[in-house]
């Protein structure tokens, strides 16, 4: 059974050429790659995110309510 892996790389829109992810102008064309994220939203996965959310809206429903 294969595990699913993290992409470590990314395409660069401009050229194609593959950089590593964390790469800020492609090497090949010279093109400015974006960093989609901050550092440590990265760390958070969508579930994660999503939990916090809810969490935050709870509490103010929580507050409203007493
Ligand atoms: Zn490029």
């Amino acid at each position: 059974m294969a595990t699913p892996e993290t992409p470590t790389t990314k395409v660069c829109p401009n050229c194609g050429a593959t950089v590593p992810r964390k790469t800020k102008q492609c090497p090949e064309c010279g093109q400015l790659l974006a960093t989609p994220k901050p550092e440590w939203f990265k760390n958070l996965t969508p579930v994660e995110i999503f939990l916090l959310v809810l969490g935050g809206i709870m509490l103010a429903i929580g507050f409203v309510a007493l």
